[in-house]
């Protein structure tokens, strides 16, 4: 790829975009920007032929059961996502966007559906939704502690192929072991919408990272990510009195 622009792939935001999560595209570019690098995000819609295979970085948000499985059936067409993994691309998935990157997902209405295996992970519907603010704590790419909000029904399990993103430190996360997210190679998943990137700068900064191939010099966090540590600190004091 050429430093001068990096292709961010914003795929599917008229499926999975139900939690804003094209917001972590906006985060990469103009983390980017910030260093003075150029991107053009590539906004792949279900109209469109197939997902292409040049582009440098893919984004995946979350959605609905009905819209995963629309998702996956769109994805199956092309073999641009599969190839670009391959390369060595990073895709990052979010909740809906990681069940459909999993082996399998079983949907409300308790049918299973093949995704597209890219991650080892396999999702059932839980008992009830698991909905609020997560902190885990990862050893991925050294993104350390990484905070976001969940919303879903599936319960995820984290192959031996794969590795989770962190381990929970308060909220539910994939359910099991206390896992959160499913990492292989470049493909990184969580169920942390937020949008993740904006309220985690380190994990943009990996993904962009792998994207270009090369360390990115660090920049100074955001003032507003310093206020927000600041109030879920408080919530959490508040929380354990
Ligand atoms: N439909 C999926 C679930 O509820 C994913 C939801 C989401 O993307 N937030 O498990």
């Amino acid at each position: 790829m050429s430093r001068e622009q990096v292709r961010i792939a914003l795929v599917l935001p008229d499926l999975l975009g139900t939690y804003g999560d094209r917001g972590n595209v906006i985060v990469l570019a103009q983390r980017l920007a910030w260093r003075g690098i150029g991107s053009e995000t590539v906004t792949v819609l279900s109209s469109a032929e197939a997902v292409p295979e040049s582009c440098d970085l893919y984004v995946i948000g979350g959605g609905e059961d009905v819209a995963q499985v629309a998702a996956v059936r769109f994805l199956h067409r092309g073999p641009g996502l599969r190839r670009a993994v391959e390369r060595g691309a990073p895709v990052l998935g979010i909740c809906g966007g990681l069940q459909v990157l999993g082996i399998s997902f079983v949907t409300g209405d308790g049918v299973r559906h093949d995704g597209l295996g890219l991650v080892d992970a396999v999702t059932e519907p839980g008992s009830g939704r698991a909905i609020g603010e997560v902190t885990t704590r990862s050893t991925v790419g050294g993104v350390g502690l990484l905070t976001g909000f969940e919303n879903h029904l599936g319960r995820t399990r984290v192959g031996p192929d794969s590795q989770p993103l962190g381990r929970v430190v308060r909220g539910i996360g994939n359910g099991h072991d206390d896992a959160e997210g499913v990492v292989r190679g470049h493909v990184v998943c969580t169920y942390l919408h937020g949008p993740v990137l904006a309220r985690n700068p380190k994990l943009a900064d990996l993904l962009l990272e792998w994207a270009i191939g090369e360390p990115l010099e660090p920049l100074p966090d955001p003032p507003e990510l310093s206020a927000l540590r600041a109030e879920r600190t408080r919530v959490h004091a508040r929380n354990r009195k």
